[in-house]
């Protein structure tokens, strides 16, 4: 499935995305139509692939955003309270936040602090309405430790964009009921994502879906 939705253009990509049937619901092909890569990702931002943003980071594959945004569609609606854990190039916040207004809130949770700075800067290039977004706090971005998730908020649905060697116990208690965690988890060339959903008396399920490559979620040190 990798490398085969390569385009010249973000219009491009996302056809390849739709026309592999990986890419399904009407609002994330535009959502995801509407966000350019190239605010996010300067070199190949149309290759279907990994590419590398610095500090050992990567903005993870077009068709890898397609199928984590793809699996938390349901949770994905207008008025939705969203977190991006290890949010990286931001782009994923910025598609998030197209889905979840007028009034849903997304925030963007990265360690590092050069990227946590050019995520707020791409998200501002991306999408006209980014500082009136950023100003009445429907998007955020904090530099921190995304295992903690974010005190003081709960998710519909919540993305981690790094492996964990195991779920952390902060992002279970901080989803809502119902709600939905896409997360990768184990450890380099053993990693598979799981879908943790939370229905709407509580009880957590955990499902096992296909193995992946991400790079881990860790201490800032493991970066440096
Ligand atoms: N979805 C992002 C993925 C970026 S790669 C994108 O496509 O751009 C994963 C990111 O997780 C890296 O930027 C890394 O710095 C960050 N990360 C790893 N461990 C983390 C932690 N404990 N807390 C917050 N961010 C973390």
């Amino acid at each position: 499935m990798a490398w085969r939705c390569t385009s010249s253009s973000n219009s491009g990509l996302v056809d390849n995305l739709t026309n592999a049937q990986i890419l399904k619901s009407p609002q994330i092909i535009n959502a995801m139509r509407s966000t350019d890569r190239a605010f996010f990702s300067p070199r190949s931002p149309y290759q279907d692939a990994p590419q590398s943003i610095g500090h050992g980071a990567t903005i993870s594959a077009p068709h890898m955003h397609a199928m984590a945004l793809e699996s938390l569609q349901q949770y994905l609606h207008p008025g939705a309270t969203v977190l991006d854990v290890g949010s990286g190039s931001g782009y994923l916040v910025a598609v998030m936040s197209k889905l979840v207004q007028p009034n849903g809130v997304v925030c963007g949770i990265e360690h590092i602090q050069a990227l946590h700075e050019s995520a707020i800067l791409n998200f501002i290039a991306s999408d006209p309405d980014a500082q009136r977004l950023l100003d009445s706090q429907q998007v955020r971005f904090e530099c921190a430790d995304g295992r903690q998730g974010w005190p003081g908020l709960t998710f519909d649905a919540i993305h981690v964009g790094a492996a964990a060697h195991i779920v952390p116990q902060s992002l279970i208690e901080q989803l809502n009921s119902p709600g939905m965690i896409f997360i990768p988890v184990g450890t380099p060339g053993s990693q598979y994502i799981y879908e943790i959903s939370k229905d709407s008396r509580g009880q957590v399920t955990h499902s096992k879906k296909y193995g992946v490559s991400y790079v881990p979620l860790t201490d800032v040190s493991h970066y440096a």
